[in-house]
């Protein structure tokens, strides 16, 4: 039956780990990667193993492709003729930005498929846990058609026909994540350095990274244009972040990061902002 079958493209961690949700769930499940080897494990479970693109692609209706990038599925896709997608939905559920993804669906559409965008909210171990979720863009009729086969591996956000809102979302996620992350690894370098654990940091680290309560003061006044310095200057923080750049000097640490930071608030204090509030800054990265 067409609706328990289905086609993975890609087998990185997250593509194996999306494979195996779908074997656990009783589907039939053809897989093409490029290095082949990497098939290996899944075959052992039962996918098949496609010998072309094309074969991967002529097994089914819908087709996962979880990549690097879009231009993997660029590379991929060409090594198969342009009808073999036609009549396909090609669930892509790699990282690229909102233009290259409009882009690769524009394509698509041009030679009879439809391509939904994914971006999944979860590391590999969490595909088919509860509570995960993917931001899914594109026709609502198709997610709807498909979503017990999509709903295997993670649950849907569902953001709307434009298929680059998810690639949006997905990046503005990531933006706050990777700099976000990297300040812990950077406050962990400073600790380690000064021989504190990773374990011993933990506590202090959870606390200073939840930032629930910060996030949810200055967002109205973001939305009603009010940059106030009646709580936090700019003054303040840029002052701040030097006496953070001078620690981790101190402590032989690498102060690229902060001398980052320090440069967004310098930045700031240049054009006079220095008696307003942090989120004024906005005008800063905003290039106004
Ligand atoms: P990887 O970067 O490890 O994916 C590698 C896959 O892309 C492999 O199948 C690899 O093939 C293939 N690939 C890369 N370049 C090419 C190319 N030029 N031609 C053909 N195939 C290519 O990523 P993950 O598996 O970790 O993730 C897949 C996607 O999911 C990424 O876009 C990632 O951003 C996203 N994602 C990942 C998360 C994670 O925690 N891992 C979390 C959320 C989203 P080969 O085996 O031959 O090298």
């Amino acid at each position: 039956m067409s609706a328990n079958k289905v086609t993975v493209i890609g087998l990185g961690p997250m593509g194996e780990a999306m494979v195996n949700a779908y074997l656990d769930n009783g589907y039939l499940v053809t897989v093409w990667n490029r290095t082949r080897a990497r098939a290996d494990a899944v075959a052992a479970r039962g996918a098949i193993v496609a010998p072309t693109v094309e074969a991967a692609l002529s097994a089914g209706e819908l087709i996962v492709l979880s990549l690097t990038d879009y231009a993997a599925a660029d590379a991929i896709l060409a090594q198969a003729p342009p009808s073999a997608v036609e009549g396909k939905v090609v669930v892509n559920l790699s990282s690229d930005t909102p233009g290259t993804v409009r882009a690769a669906a524009a394509r698509l559409a041009a030679h009879g498929a439809v391509q939904l965008t994914g971006g999944v909210q979860v590391p590999p171990p969490g595909i088919g846990t509860p509570g995960a979720s993917t931001y899914y863009s594109g026709p609502e009729d198709v997610v709807e058609k498909h979503r017990a086969t999509l709903e295997v591996l993670t649950g849907i956000d569902y953001l709307g026909e434009d298929p680059g809102l998810a690639a949006l979302f997905y990046q503005i996620g990531m933006d706050m994540f990777w700099t976000g992350l990297l300040s812990y690894l950077h406050a962990q370098a400073v600790a380690e350095a000064n021989g504190i654990s990773a374990q011993r940091l933990l506590p202090i680290a959870l606390k200073t990274m939840d930032f629930g309560y910060f996030l949810e003061f200055y967002a109205p006044r973001i939305s009603e244009g009010n940059h106030e310095g009646d709580v936090d200057k700019i003054s303040m923080g840029e002052a701040s972040i030097r006496h953070v750049i001078d620690t981790v000097e101190e402590s032989g640490v690498d102060s690229s990061l902060p001398a980052a930071v320090h440069g967004i608030f310098a930045r700031g204090m240049e054009a006079g902002l220095g008696a307003d509030s942090l989120t004024s800054l906005l005008k800063v990265l905003r290039r106004q």
